[in-house]
């Protein structure tokens, strides 16, 4: 499947309808509708300046269209725009939290779900203010978080919540651990710990156990998200014996999100554990995914590994972490694992390598079969599931 990099002007309109269809400017007097996608085929009616239609299919070089009469037609692509339905989509955003996480997912159905938000270095370019700006003007219209997902208590993923959120109304928060377990190097800029922010929420607090999941066939029951579904795959996974030190990760709850034909997959910082959990617990090919984001910011040591990059065959990628990180985030041995599968399509990509010298990751330009976005070097990324273009998914940054 081929995708476009375009950015696309969303223009929010209400129905669940794909979109509508408007003349363009440089329209003087009207739209002829044809009987078919010919300019040779009969003409049914007119769609006239300031007059829209309701999309019904895009096909080349023409739109099929209603009519405000009824009518049915079909209006060249050339003298018209498309309005597209923002509640009609399943948007993905990755904040540019720096070395951290902040997902938000805008379901079809206008509910917000928030997946971490949290930072243990801030982007060099960018203020907490900046980071607000962005996260308020990528929440539906609803201005409510019906779901707030906290994967694990590391501070990159939860540090932010007050300052970030603040008294935005949450009416479900998904946690593991307890809730001291997130005051232990929280500090808002007020100075006030986590869980003081976290006691006043009033929302409904849901604690998934180590052999809590969702179904294949039924998404949370608890977090709606519209025609959109969202599924707990695993949650509070014990480490291996030999790594306790990684408990806290492998905590981490890992969730998918799927919209039609879309889905996605985002880990938190799960260990091999979580992925090992996950991959006995589903059928792989139920695994297979549009997207991943990078378990652990795209670790190799801990998370990543080849056998879950092969269950998930993703075909965009997102990394979330800070351009100048210590821990080499993504490991460009990541990036192989994922790259390295038998997809035909070659594209031009960002990847990083870990430098030992100058402890950072460095970041470069290669060619792999991935589409792969990272916060450190796209700022926020956004990631649009239409219903409108069949060739796939637009991905902006
Ligand atoms: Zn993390």
């Amino acid at each position: 499947m081929k995708y476009l990099l375009i950015i696309l002007l969303l223009i929010s309109y209400p129905g669940h309808s794909k979109g509508v269809i408007v003349p363009s400017d440089r329209v003087k007097s009207s739209v002829v509708l044809r009987a078919e996608p010919s300019s040779n085929s009969s003409i049914l009616g007119r769609l006239f300046p300031a007059e829209e239609a309701i999309l019904l299919n895009a096909v080349p070089y023409y739109y099929n269209v209603k009519l405000a009469d009824g009518q049915e037609g079909f209006v060249s692509k050339a003298w018209t725009n498309l309005q597209s339905n923002t509640s009609a989509e399943l948007t993905l955003t990755f904040l540019d939290v720096g070395q951290g996480d902040a997902t938000l997912i805008n379901c079809p159905n206008n509910n917000n779900v928030l997946i971490d938000m949290g930072t243990s270095r801030l982007p060099k370019s960018k203020t907490i203010i900046d980071i607000q700006a962005a996260f308020k003007s990528s929440l539906n219209n609803n201005f409510t978080l019906q779901s707030f997902i906290i994967t694990h208590p590391d501070k990159d993923h939860y540090v932010l919540s007050d300052d970030i959120i603040g008294d935005i109304p949450i009416e479900n928060v998904f946690y593991v651990g307890e809730v001291a377990d997130y005051d232990a190097d929280s500090i808002n800029s007020s100075g006030s710990e986590f869980s003081h922010w976290f006691s006043q929420l009033g929302a409904n607090f849901i604690k998934p156990t180590s052999d809590y999941y969702d179904d294949e066939t039924q998404p949370n029951k608890l977090i709606d998200c519209g025609d959109a579904e969202v599924h707990i795959l695993a949650a509070k996974t014990p480490p291996k014996a030999s790594k306790p030190t990684w408990k806290t990760n492998a905590n981490s709850i890992m969730v998918m999100v799927r919209f039609n034909d879309f889905e996605a997959i985002i880990t938190g910082d799960a260990t091999f554990s979580g992925e090992n959990t996950v991959l006995a617990r589903y059928d792989n090919d139920w695994l297979n995914v549009d997207l991943y984001k990078l378990g652990h910011h795209g670790s190799s040591t801990t998370s990543n590994s080849t056998a879950w990059m092969n269950a998930l065959k993703p075909k965009i990628i997102i990394g979330s972490s800070s351009i100048s990180n210590n821990y080499g985030h993504p490991r460009q041995s990541v990036i192989k694992r994922a790259t390295n599968l038998n997809d035909a399509d070659e594209h031009d990509v960002i990847t990083g390598h870990y430098d030992k010298n100058l402890h950072k990751s460095v970041i470069e330009l290669s060619k792999s079969n991935k589409e792969f976005y990272t916060t450190a070097t796209n700022g926020n990324i956004v990631v649009v599931t239409s219903e409108i273009t069949s060739s796939g998914y637009i991905v902006k940054y």
